[in-house]
């Protein structure tokens, strides 16, 4: 199956209310235009090198997501351009974010990260943490948080990535209605969107289900 054939097939079998995050990282240019010329607009990149280098090769229409770890002294490089910053998860990050957002005259769309996998990673937000930066992003005007955004743990395990991905839906809900304008819930990948999507999730990130396999 091509590029466009991959995200035609998954596109149709979406519900409307999700979007879909083509995650493009690692893969050339020519394979992102297939995917532009079969209409999509929505791609996510890990790496900001990466993802100015390809702003700067594509057309001007498409939405760039940046949905990995996101160094403090690197978002000056997507501050002019970035669509969503998916994975906030420190108020130095935030407070940065919104340092170059004023200097761009923009409103940067953010989504904080939660962790709610069992591995122990150093990126991601408790609930508790969660809550006290919520009530920081007041002194950031510049940013908007839009959502939340998790990685359900690496298994076969069914049930467990269910269980991750409804306790991030809890929580989401919770948010939701404290907040107005708060209504991206940004979960699943290529092994587990389907189940994403029965949780509620409304943005996917899909990268080897539509470009194929990594070679890193
Ligand atoms: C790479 C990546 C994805 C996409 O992974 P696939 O398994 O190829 O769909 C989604 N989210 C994040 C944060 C990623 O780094």
């Amino acid at each position: 199956m091509s590029i466009t054939q991959n995200l035609i097939a998954l596109t149709k079998s979406l519900p409307k209310n999700v979007t879909l995050v083509a995650v493009s990282k690692t893969k050339p240019v020519e394979d992102l235009m297939e995917a532009y010329r079969a209409g999509h607009r929505i791609f996510g990149e890990n790496k900001v090198q990466e993802m100015v280098h390809k702003w700067e090769q594509m057309p001007q229409d498409i939405n760039w997501h940046m949905i990995g770890h996101l160094q403090r002294n690197k978002v000056k490089y997507i501050a002019p351009f970035v669509a969503l910053i998916h994975g906030v998860d420190s108020e130095r990050l935030l407070q940065e974010i919104d340092k170059q957002a004023v200097k761009h005259q923009r409103i940067i769309p953010c989504l904080l990260q939660i962790h709610i996998a069992q591995e122990s990673t150093k990126f991601g937000l408790s609930e508790t943490e969660l809550d006290a930066l919520i009530a920081k992003a007041i002194n950031y005007p510049n940013v908007q948080l839009r959502g939340l955004m998790g990685m359900a743990s690496f298994t076969e395990d069914t049930a467990q990535i269910q269980k991750e991905f409804a306790v991030l839906k809890n929580i989401f809900d919770r948010v939701q209605s404290q907040l107005t304008g708060f209504d991206v819930l940004s979960m699943g990948m290529s092994g587990d969107y389907t189940l994403a999507i029965e949780q509620g999730s409304t943005m996917i990130r899909v990268g080897s289900k539509i470009f194929g396999a990594r070679n890193y």
